[in-house]
């Protein structure tokens, strides 16, 4: 979201505009095959072990979809400025989308939900940013406050990037520094680590050959990450405007497998 506004040069009430040009949206069902496990095949058709449904147990995890399909016929409102943790940016931005019309927003909802699945079936208590595709925000400001409220031992940011059609591969942003202070920076370093890590493997997407380093980007301008009092980070899950990327982006079955991977670097990162 925020390497929306970057890109467009801090202009930062923009609004719909936003949709080519930022990071960005649909929907779809199916179930991945995940990354080839030959030890899981036989047990996944199976009711997890108690140890495995256990895992989250007692365990807080905020999921914030990125962007939310609403905002594109509210501008007004997603443009009005919100404290970002010593400045002010625009309340939210519509995303990006892919060349064939597939929403940033309706991704990160769709993958949420899958992910959110597969959280409470490891007994974790998961607490949403929004549980619609088609209302407005919240703001950045409010998405950080939720998972503050929360007391969330770990939050994510669910987004999918509008970069240069010729990048491709994931990134994970980190901040460095927060309101909760160094030991949840620290955290949150560690928790960007780990969905990197877990992404990648899972997932089988590079990191991105267009920014960061690694697959890991340090930012000091992303409210949601700004105004958090709890460990968080927000991971661009490829890129849209990229042709191979939004290919996999706008598959059911591929969404499925982050969400799987995603579980898994949250449970490591929780162990
Ligand atoms: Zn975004």
């Amino acid at each position: 979201m925020a390497s929306d506004l970057k890109r467009l040069g801090g202009v930062v009430a923009v609004g719909a505009v936003l949709a080519a040009a930022g990071c960005g949206g649909g929907s779809g069902g199916g179930h991945a095959a995940a990354a080839p496990d030959p030890s899981a095949t036989a047990a996944s058709t199976r009711a997890p072990s108690p140890s495995a449904r256990e895992a989250l147990a007692g365990r807080v995890i905020v999921v914030d979809a990125g962007h939310n399909d609403g905002n594109f016929d509210h501008t007004q409102q997603i443009d009005r400025l919100v404290n970002a943790g010593g400045f002010r940016k625009a309340c939210d931005t519509t995303g990006t989308e892919t060349d064939a019309g597939y929403h940033e927003a309706a991704f990160t909802f769709d993958v949420t939900k899958r992910l959110t699945t597969l959280l409470r079936a490891g007994g974790a208590k998961v607490v949403l940013t929004r549980t619609d595709d088609h209302s407005v925000g919240p703001c950045v400001d409010e998405r950080a406050d939720i998972g503050n409220r929360a007391h969330a031992d770990a939050a994510l940011s669910i987004h999918a990037d509008g970069g240069p059609t010729d990048g491709h591969g994931f990134h994970v942003m980190y901040p460095p520094s927060m309101a909760g202070g160094k030991k949840v920076a620290a955290a949150s370093h560690r928790l960007a680590a780990a969905i990197r890590d877990g992404y990648r493997s899972g997932t089988g997407l590079p990191t991105a050959n267009y920014i960061g380093t690694d697959g890991l980007n340090r930012r000091t301008d992303m409210a949601g990450l700004n105004l958090s009092t709890v460990p968080k980070v927000l991971l661009e899950c490829g890129n849209m405007r990229n042709s191979g990327d939004a290919g996999k982006l706008s598959s059911a079955k591929f969404r499925q497998r982050v969400a799987v991977a995603l579980d898994a670097a949250i449970r490591h990162y929780l162990s």
